[in-house]
C-alpha cells in the first residue's frame, strides 16, 4: 500500500480518520489501518452502517461528534474507504467539519472508482430528496485499488460498467472501441466475476473512465453546462428506477435509458442505426438489460413529467450524435419518448 507514502507527500498530519462501513472495514479497512499505523500514523476508523439511508444529516452529525472526540483538526485527513455512499457522506463531512478537512477518496466499488469518487460532488439526502444538501469539494487524492473489486457482487460490478459505457459514449469513441475489443476480459460471468489482481483490462476501464470524468469536470466543475452530459441515460433511467420501486438497479436502469436515448436520437434522424447497434451489443455483452422489465410506459412518462416540474419545466435529454459525441436538448416530444419506450418494452 502506497497510501501512507502519498499522505506524507501531501503533508497532512499524522493523525487521520478512516470512514468505512462494516463490510468494507472487515475486508480492507482493518488492514489499511494496521499498515498506516505501522508507518507511524495515528489512524482511527469511524464505522457507518451500510445503506443509502446513511447519507443523512443525522449520520453526519454523529460523525462530527466522533471527530470532535478524536480531536480532529483542520489538517487531519479523512479517508473515505467504501462505495459511493461512504464517499458522498464522508466527503460531505470533510467539506463541512471545521470548514473543510483534507479528503482522500478510497473507492472500493467499481461505480465509486469510475464515477462517484471523481468530480467533487459530495452530499447527503434530505428526506426522500437525493443529494439535496451538499457541496462541491474536491478530494486531495483518489486511491483506486482494483484488487478491492474482487469481492464485489455481479450487480455492483454491472452498476459500474454501465457508467463506464456511459463515459465512453459521451466523450471517447476510442474507449468505446476498447470496451468492444476487451469486454470478454472484464465481463460479468454467470459463475461470478473474479478479476485477477493484475487484470489489465479492468484497470484500463477504471483509469480511462476516471480520466474522462476528470476531463469533463475540469471544464465545468459547478455543473452549469458541459457536465450535464454525464447524465446520459439518466433521464429515462431515473424514471425506470423509481417506477420499479428500485427493484431495477441503477446500472440496469441507465443501460435501458442509454439505449432509449440513442433510439430517440435515431428516430430524430441524428444518430445512425449502426452506432445504435454497437451500443446495444456492448450493453448486452456486459450482461446489462436491453429491454424494459415489463414496466408501465405510462408510469414512466408520468415520472419523467414529475421530474420535469422539479427541473423548471424542462425534460432534458442527452442524445448521441455518434458514439463519443453527444448533445443536450429540451426538445424531445413526449410522443417520441413514449413510442421508443413501447418499442423497448415489447421487442424480444
Ligand atoms: P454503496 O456505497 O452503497 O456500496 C454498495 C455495497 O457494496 C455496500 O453494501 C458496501 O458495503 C459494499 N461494498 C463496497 N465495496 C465493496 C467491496 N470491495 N467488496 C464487497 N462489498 C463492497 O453503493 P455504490 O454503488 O458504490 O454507490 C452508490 C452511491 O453513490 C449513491 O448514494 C449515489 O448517489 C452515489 N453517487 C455519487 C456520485 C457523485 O458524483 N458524488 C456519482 C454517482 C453515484
Ligand atoms: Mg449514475
Amino acid at each position: 500500500m502506497q497510501t501512507g507514502h502519498w499522505l506524507k507527500e501531501l503533508g497532512f498530519s499524522d493523525k487521520l480518520v478512516i470512514i468505512s462501513d462494516p463490510t468494507v472495514k472487515s475486508l480492507y479497512g482493518d488492514a489499511l489501518r494496521q499498515s498506516l499505523i505501522s508507518e507511524g500514523f495515528n489512524a482511527n476508523v469511524l464505522e457507518v452502517p451500510e445503506g443509502e439511508e446513511q447519507k443523512s444529516l443525522q449520520t453526519a452529525s454523529r460523525l462530527y461528534n466522533e471527530l470532535s472526540d478524536f480531536y480532529a483538526e483542520r489538517t487531519t485527513p479523512i479517508l473515505a474507504l467504501g462505495g459511493g455512499v461512504i464517499g458522498d457522506l464522508s466527503g460531505f463531512v470533510a467539506a463541512t467539519y471545521l470548514r473543510g478537512m483534507p479528503l482522500v477518496q478510497m473507492p472500493t466499488t467499481l461505480l465509486a472508482q469510475v464515477d462517484s469518487s471523481i468530480g467533487g460532488k459530495v452530499a447527503v439526502n434530505h428526506g426522500h430528496l437525493k443529494n439535496k444538501i451538499g457541496a462541491f469539494y474536491q478530494p486531495s487524492l483518489v486511491v483506486s485499488d482494483i484488487a478491492a473489486l474482487r469481492s464485489l457482487s455481479i450487480g455492483e460490478l454491472s452498476n459500474g460498467l454501465a457508467e463506464a459505457i456511459k463515459s465512453a459514449v459521451v466523450w471517447d469513441r476510442e474507449f468505446f472501441a476498447y470496451l468492444e475489443e476487451n469486454l470478454e476480459k472484464i465481463k460479468l460471468k454467470e459463475a461470478g466475476f473474479i478479476p485477477a489482481p493484475t487484470d489489465k483490462a479492468l484497470e484500463e476501464v477504471v483509469f480511462r473512465s476516471a480520466k474522462i470524468k476528470a476531463e469533463i469536470v475540469e471544464k465545468d466543475e459547478r455543473d452549469s453546462g458541459l457536465r450535464n452530459i454525464l447524465n446520459y441515460g439518466h433521464t429515462i433511467g431515473h424514471a425506470i428506477e423509481t417506477v420499479s420501486g428500485f427493484e431495477v438497479g441503477h446500472g440496469e436502469a441507465i443501460a435501458i435509458g442509454m439505449l432509449a436515448a440513442a433510439r430517440i436520437s435515431n428516430r430524430m434522424g441524428i444518430v445512425d442505426k449502426g452506432e445504435l447497434m454497437r451500443l446495444k451489443s456492448v450493453v448486452e455483452r456486459t450482461g446489462l438489460p436491453i429491454r424494459m422489465p415489463g414496466l408501465k410506459v405510462e408510469k414512466i412518462i408520468q415520472t419523467i413529467r414529475h421530474d420535469k416540474k422539479i427541473l423548471q419545466g424542462k425534460t432534458r435529454f442527452v442524445l448521441p450524435r455518434a458514439i463519443g459525441d453527444v448533445f443536450i436538448t429540451d426538445e424531445v416530444s413526449p410522443s417520441l419518448i413514449e413510442s421508443v419506450l413501447v418499442d423497448l418494452n415489447e421487442e424480444t
